[in-house]
């Protein structure tokens, strides 16, 4: 490993080419087979032409518009695109986070802060919603309800309406959800807060930019936009499906008024006075500048094209699924996402598509809900769906030859009688080591994945953020 700041200064291509090195080891974010974290278009020159409006805007300040106005001029077009194709009114505001957690954390603070008379402002989700409301609920010290989904995945508006109290800040529900790409019954939850008078946000982080367009070519979705009333805000990703590069997602309110209480401004300290609409204060117009040229150069008859490209890639890629014995559909393919469950052990299904090239993503069981493996389909996967059925028979053949993970008995005991408490540095790393995840290499995931899997989730937390701040340690001074 190279040094980050070496006695003296290295060539440049040196240093280019020791990253290229570096990302070697990296899952392959163009291509078609990696179905989780990347969003790949696969169109010609976007990447370059991306690459080089980042350059163009990488020095620029968000801190103050006034001092750098393009940042400004191209924030707002962001918005003024999202308003107009998630149906924001006239009075419809926004603002540019870095991603969909920001943009999360910012509409329960904006709901939170509308309401400082509370003492315990309580948040409502359905139990699919994604782990960012918990990580928002956390910071902002706000209560979680979390309310079970119906046997259809979806959010259950009943449920939803009687959890709300008189301390309720915010309802929130997805559209779709991301671990199986379900949309949640808008309307009827945006009524149910509308009438208590609680404010209501879609999370359509995900599929944001990419529902509006499969409705247009006839997907039967219901409504999920600003354009259903009560529906006070609505979160998009531009680095999801607008294929934009990382670092950017929209939050747009209904209104000026009730996205006021989002922003902080502070003017009481000796330096400038500061003013933030979202949580940096200092940010790159990089991104955003990325952003705008993704936007301009793809275009709506663009995203009309990559929306039915993926919606093909979708058919067959469910298609193969329903057809192979020992895995099935575990929600239906509606949007994007691919879901399925499976007979034979669903780890060992997971590494085995990997060692075939199919890097997908396994997801824990929940409550009654089983293990599952998700598969977040993109425009580039038109190109590759049709190979996947073949290696999925493959890979649940040598599945059930493998046999099941069978994990050694006092490992089970030990981890059994774990409490979160009990995770130590030194219990992480012997138990990393003992997994084989010693060497770096993440390939063979299933033994972990399963030890994970029967762990309660306050535990497998305790244990992953062990695992993970073993990882995170500076890299030695060198020779
Ligand atoms: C991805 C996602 C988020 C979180 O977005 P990040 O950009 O990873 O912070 C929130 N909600 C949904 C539905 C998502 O798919």
């Amino acid at each position: 490993m190279f040094e980050a700041l070496p006695d003296k200064g290295v060539p440049g291509d040196q240093i280019l080419d020791e990253l290229r090195e570096l990302r070697r080891a990296d899952l392959p974010t163009h291509g078609g087979r990696l179905f989780a974290y990347v969003y790949d278009p696969a169109l010609d020159g976007l990447d370059d032409l991306a690459r080089a409006a980042h350059a163009i805007s990488a020095h620029v300040n968000g801190l103050d518009p006034t001092a750098f106005p393009s940042l400004l001029a191209m924030e707002n077009a962001l918005v003024g695109a999202a308003v107009t194709l998630l149906r924001g009114g006239p009075a419809a505001v926004g603002s540019v986070t870095s991603g969909g957690t920001e943009s999360l954390i910012l509409a329960v603070k904006a709901a939170r802060d509308s309401r400082p008379d509370l003492a315990t402002p309580r948040l409502v989700i359905p139990s699919t919603a994604h782990a960012a409301f918990a990580k928002a609920a956390h910071y902002l010290r706000v209560t979680l309800d979390v309310v079970p989904v119906g046997a259809d995945l979806r959010a259950d508006p009943a449920g939803m309406a009687a959890a709300i109290t008189p301390e309720t800040v915010l309802v929130a529900a997805s559209a779709p959800s991301y671990a199986h790409g379900v949309v949640d019954p808008i309307p009827e939850i945006a009524a149910a807060a509308a009438a208590r008078g609680v404010r209501f946000h879609v999370d359509a982080c995900f599929g944001g930019w990419v529902l509006p367009y499969l409705k247009r070519l006839g997907a039967d979705l219901p409504e999920f936009d600003l354009a259903v009333p009560g529906v006070t805000s609505i979160s998009v990703d531009l680095h999801k499906y607008a294929y934009a590069p990382k670092g950017v997602s929209l939050l747009l309110h209904r209104d000026e008024a009730l996205r006021r209480p989002q922003y902080f401004a502070y003017a009481d300290w000796p330096g400038y006075p500061m003013v933030n609409p979202v949580i940096s204060s200092t940010r790159s117009g990089g991104p955003i500048a990325a952003a705008v040229a993704t936007l301009r150069s793809v275009g709506d008859a663009g995203y009309l094209e990559l929306a039915g490209r993926t919606r093909e890639a979708v058919a067959v890629l469910a298609e193969a699924v329903a057809a192979t014995d020992g895995v099935r559909l575990f929600a239906p393919p509606e949007t994007t996402v691919v879901c399925l469950a499976a007979d034979v052990d669903l780890f060992v299904l997971a590494d085995e598509l990997a060692t075939r090239g199919w890097h997908t993503q396994p997801q824990m069981a929940y409550g009654d809900l089983p293990a599952t493996i998700h598969l977040t389909v993109t425009a580039a996967v038109a190109a590759t769906a049709p190979d996947f059925a073949a290696d999925l028979a493959d890979a649940v053949a040598a599945t059930r030859a493998r046999g099941p993970v069978e994990l050694p008995a006092p490992l089970v005991q030990a981890a059994g009688a774990l409490t979160p408490e009990m995770v130590t540095p030194e219990l992480v790393a012997g138990l990393a080591a003992g997994l084989g995840l010693g060497g770096g290499d993440f390939t063979r995931m299933a033994a972990v994945n399963t030890l994970l899997n029967v762990t309660p989730p306050a535990l497998r937390e305790a244990l992953l953020t062990g695992f993970l701040s073993l990882l995170q340690r500076p890299t030695a001074a060198t020779e």
